[in-house]
């Protein structure tokens, strides 16, 4: 072999070794979650050293979503499975988990990795509930990543697991995360001074979502518009909640943008409150591209709707 015969012979060895994504420490970890704040944070830690994506739209009720062929093609290439767990996916994920016969992602293994055992977890029932009386948080709150210390702590999660799978990238992704919460830190100063002049102001919601929120921002939650998590709401039970808010002169009701409005607007016309629609996640409406501007826009909304009502 001539020498340019032997550079071009190595150049187009090289050109294949990229392509193929074999050497080096391959190419991109593939990240799936199943909601969009998961994904939202996974790419803080993970940067351009993963692909992320989620299963579910921050627009959709994470209990009840509908699976789809492509989920499963998503899980089928997945290194990494990351999920909110207490029960939240129960009713789609896990057969497409099964189905997708990845054995790294399945429950137990290295590529599976369930976010709820790092974070603070509210409302952990003192006696057992089941899924058949409808309550579809039975062992505890699973809205959890509504507190920014939570988040951090799924942060943490990402970048002590990303580090196991790519030992290489240890530093990066220990970087990355030191700066998420660096500026996270920064973020919730802004937040705090947002919501101070509104702390102890007493709302209903319409699902049990926000009690990591409300502690962390000084919400008081007097009740709910669904008389158990899951289950619709009943007319003994929404002239229970008009009631309540009459005597407590509560002004403002807070739905999930995935419910019917109908029972709120009621409650609302009977009380003199008005309805306001808060964002549980990622993704919720377009602008909120991630989890930094997730709580922008709730605390937003929180504070114009409280600053109107006095
Ligand atoms: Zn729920």
């Amino acid at each position: 072999m001539t020498i340019q015969r032997t550079v071009k012979f190595l150049i187009a060895m090289a050109t294949l070794i990229a392509v193929s994504g074999v050497g080096k420490a391959a190419g991109k970890l593939n990240v799936i979650t199943s909601t969009e704040d998961l994904a939202s944070i996974a790419s803080e830690i993970g940067g351009d050293r993963i692909t992320v994506e989620a299963i579910a739209k921050g627009y959709q009720d994470p209990h009840f979503v509908e699976p789809k062929p492509s989920f499963l093609l998503k899980l089928q290439k997945a290194d990494l499975l990351a999920v909110v767990g207490l029960q939240l996916e129960i009713g789609w994920l896990p057969p497409l988990i099964t189905q997708s016969r990845n054995s790294k992602i399945q429950e137990g293994n290295a590529g599976y990795l369930d976010m709820s055992q790092f974070c603070e977890i509210l409302e952990i029932p003192t006696v057992q509930v089941t899924r058949a009386m409808g309550d579809v948080h039975p062992l505890g709150n699973p809205h959890y990543w509504l507190n920014p210390e939570n988040g951090r702590r799924i942060a943490k999660a990402f970048e002590t697991k990303l580090g196991e799978i790519r030992p290489a990238d240890k530093a990066y992704f220990a970087e990355r995360d030191a700066d998420f919460a660096k500026r996270l830190t920064e973020a919730e100063k802004r937040w705090e001074a947002q919501m101070a002049p509104y702390h102890g102001r007493k709302v209903v919601t319409y699902h049990r979502s926000w009690p990591n929120f409300a502690e962390r921002f000084g919400l008081v939650v007097v009740d709910y518009v669904e008389p158990k998590p899951g289950i619709p709401p009943s007319p003994a039970h929404t002239l229970d909640v008009i009631n309540t808010m009459k005597r407590d002169s509560i002004k403002l009701i807070l739905v999930e943008p995935y419910f019917d409005l109908r029972t709120p607007n009621s409650i609302a016309q009977a009380t003199g409150g008005t309805v306001a629609v808060l964002m549980p996640s990622v993704g919720g409406v377009k602008e909120i591209t991630d989890y930094f501007k997730l709580f922008d826009y709730d605390i937003n909304l929180l504070s114009t709707a409280f600053a109107k009502s006095k």
